[in-house]
């Protein structure tokens, strides 16, 4: 018989190496990670089944058991599921599949890991956490099924390897067997197995088995008492979403979003409701309180479990839940749907529609009833989720407005922390003012600061401020609030005195020979130059047309690997700025001046920089600087 010794991947190593020197607390996760893991292996071994009878190998109950070995210091949970074949569990037990695994051991290496140990269950690190209690474990598995089916038995001390081997096993599914570490060795006892099955894995629709000894009394014999061996199941399998709501208490509700959330703190709100009429289910949804780390990461898992008359379909269902709810989390159990339901059905199925679309609403409107009675709180959901909600205004075309009322908004006007939402904006417009307008940057005190804001702060007008990355996309989305256009104060042109052409044109005329002059130094920089309407202290400053990227978001999608074309923009100068009288009485002098050059280029490098972006050329840029310092100092020194 050979042995075969592997590595485990790099990343397994690491987390192998923090879980067992870094986490203290919860280390009794672990077994509701295994109890979790063989539950999963029977679902999928139950869903099998249903086209394929040999699964069942004549096996009539599907089963978790816990057993104690007091003197071989084992714990060992089995699972008659759907178990693994060789290659399975060198790839199961020896790599970790999650994207996100670096940030993950990132996150865990921080020092905030030990006083949050949530994020290994956010992350569902699963298996590996039983290396915090044993200094071995054992795996033996046999792949239902497969009438001539080998069994395979993995080993490891954590030690960087893992070893496999043939081994024999008479039933399908999987052992896991755990050499408890010597100061771990309470696991051992019963009574303290039972809690934590009834702590973390109550709610496991399968039950969750282990011989306990009961002392009986004799029926011949009256008096003498001897011991027997009995099987005990530890969960009571209650489908909680089933039970009417006034018979829930909040600690159950909070116990069992726990369970299937893995979060270890309290949920934000719970919706619990039973819909009847074109489909009849029940939904038990809830709001987190925390964002989890990954919940950008592409592989996040999204949406609600799915049972169809209490037993568990998918564990993720994500065709129940739009994208932009993805924080989502819970339970829908349906009447209607066929019990083996695939993943093509899902996708093209009128229920399936029509229970989305009921829950979105559900979760909407419990937003807006929350934002409404509730507001810190809600405030507090915004501050996670709000990131993601927003999505919706560019994915849910028909819920538009809907979220763009739930939105909340930091403004120019407003302290940081201070928020407003839309309405609040329009109910605070200036008179005449037509327009929402909105700045995006990268830090509040930036975008306060930004040159585009003179004309507003001037003239009192309040901007808001959106610091996401999708926030161009999403304000671009939306286009309007309630009859009032949304614009972006950094494109396209602003005229917030409605002078209209006839002041203009003045100014313009005065100005023409040298805006043409400008244009023509700078024709392969930029697209045009115009006098600007926003600006009132600065000299000048980059623009991009109303329906073009801004600078942030041509930066990410170039950061994405996308094909961005480049595109230029407009120049705007401030006519009100002593520097283009100045400019303007030199070239009406001598129009071949070169200090005209010069000053050309240095003004569009400090529009460079003002928009966030680097100078062409950084070193001339700077020598030009020094040498205007040089002059000053002269002329100062007479
Ligand atoms: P996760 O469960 O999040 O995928 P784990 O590390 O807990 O991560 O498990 C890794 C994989 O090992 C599982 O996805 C599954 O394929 C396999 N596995 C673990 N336990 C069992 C089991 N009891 N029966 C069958 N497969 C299992």
């Amino acid at each position: 018989m050979t042995v075969e010794r592997l590595e485990f991947k790099t990343e397994v190593k690491q987390l192998l190496d923090l879980m067992i020197h870094s986490l203290y607390s919860h280390k009794e996760i672990f077994l509701r990670e295994l109890i979790s893991n063989a539950s999963d292996a029977i679902d999928k071994a139950r869903y099998e089944s249903l086209t394929d009878s040999n699964i069942m190998e004549g096996e009539g109950e599907w089963k978790i058991r816990i057993t104690a070995d007091k003197k071989a210091g084992t714990v060992t949970v089995s699972d008659n599921g759907i178990g693994m074949t060789k290659d399975e569990i060198i790839k199961a037990l020896g790599t970790i599949a999650h994207s996100g695994t670096q940030e993950f051991i990132k996150a865990l290496q921080g020092k905030e890991i030990k006083d949050n140990p949530e994020l290994i269950g956010q992350f569902g690190v699963g298996f590996y956490s039983s290396f915090m209690v044993s200094d071995r474990v054992t795996v033996i598995s046999r792949k239902a099924g497969l009438k001539d089916s080998k069994t395979v038995k993995w080993e490891s001390t954590a030690d960087g390897s893992f070893v496999v081997e043939d081994t024999e096993k008479t039933s399908k599914g999987t052992d896991v067997i755990l050499h408890l570490k010597e100061n771990e060795k309470k696991y051992l006892d019963e009574w303290e197995i039972r809690n934590v099955i009834k702590k973390y894995s109550d709610y496991i629709e399968h039950p969750v088995v282990m011989d306990v000894e009961r002392e009986k009394e004799s029926e011949i014999d009256k008096g003498k008492k001897y011991r027997v061996k009995e099987e005990e199941t530890l969960n009571s399998r209650k489908a909680i979403w089933l039970k009417p709501k006034s018979e829930i208490s909040e600690e159950e509700y909070n116990e069992f979003y726990k369970h299937i959330s893995h979060d270890f703190t309290e949920p934000s709100k719970v919706i619990h409701y039973k819909a009847e009429g074109t489909s009849e289910f029940t939904a038990l949804l809830y709001i987190p309180s925390h964002a989890p780390f990954n919940i950008l990461f592409k592989d996040f898992k999204i949406g609600p479990a799915l049972y169809v008359k209490r037993v568990q379909i998918m564990d993720h269902c994500e065709e129940l839940i739009p994208l932009y709810l993805r924080f989502v989390k819970g339970v829908v159990d349906s009447s209607d749907l066929p019990l083996n339901v695939s993943r093509e059905i899902l996708q093209n199925n009128r229920q399936v529609e029509i229970i989305k679309k009921n829950i979105t609403k559900q979760v909407l409107d419990t937003l807006a009833d929350m934002k409404r009675n509730e507001y810190e709180k809600y405030l507090q959901f915004f501050r996670e989720f709000g990131r993601v909600l927003k999505e919706g205004i560019h994915f849910d075309f028909s819920r538009k407005e809907t979220i763009a009322d739930l939105l909340l908004f930091d403004s120019i006007k407003k302290q940081a922390g201070v928020y407003i939402t839309l309405q609040e904006y329009l109910d605070n417009m200036k008179p005449g003012q037509e327009e929402i307008y909105y700045i995006t940057g990268t830090s509040r005190d930036e975008a306060i600061k930004s040159p585009y804001l003179e004309a507003f702060k001037d003239k009192d007008i309040e901007v808001l401020i959106m610091l996401d990355e999708i926030d161009d996309i999403i304000m671009g989305g939306l286009r309007e609030y309630r009859g009032k256009k949304i614009k972006s104060v950094i494109k396209g042109d602003v005229d917030l005195d409605r002078t209209g052409e006839t002041l203009k044109k003045e100014t313009k005329q005065r100005f023409e020979k040298l805006i043409d002059f400008i244009k023509e130094r700078l024709k392969d920089e930029v697209k045009d130059v115009r006098l600007s309407g926003r600006l009132k202290d600065s000299a000048c400053c980059l623009v991009s047309d109303e329906g073009g990227l801004d600078p942030a978001m041509e930066k990410l999608m170039k950061a994405m690997g996308q094909d961005v074309p480049s595109s230029k923009r407009i120049l705007e100068i401030n006519p009100v700025h002593p520097i283009f009288e100045a400019m303007n009485t030199v070239f009406g002098k001598d129009s071949r001046s070169p200090l005209l050059d010069e000053y050309i280029d240095l003004l569009y490098n400090q529009a460079l920089l003002l928009e966030g972006s680097k100078p062409k050329d950084p070193a001339a840029f700077a020598k030009a600087v020094s040498k205007l310092m040089v002059e000053n100092v002269k002329y100062l020194q007479g």
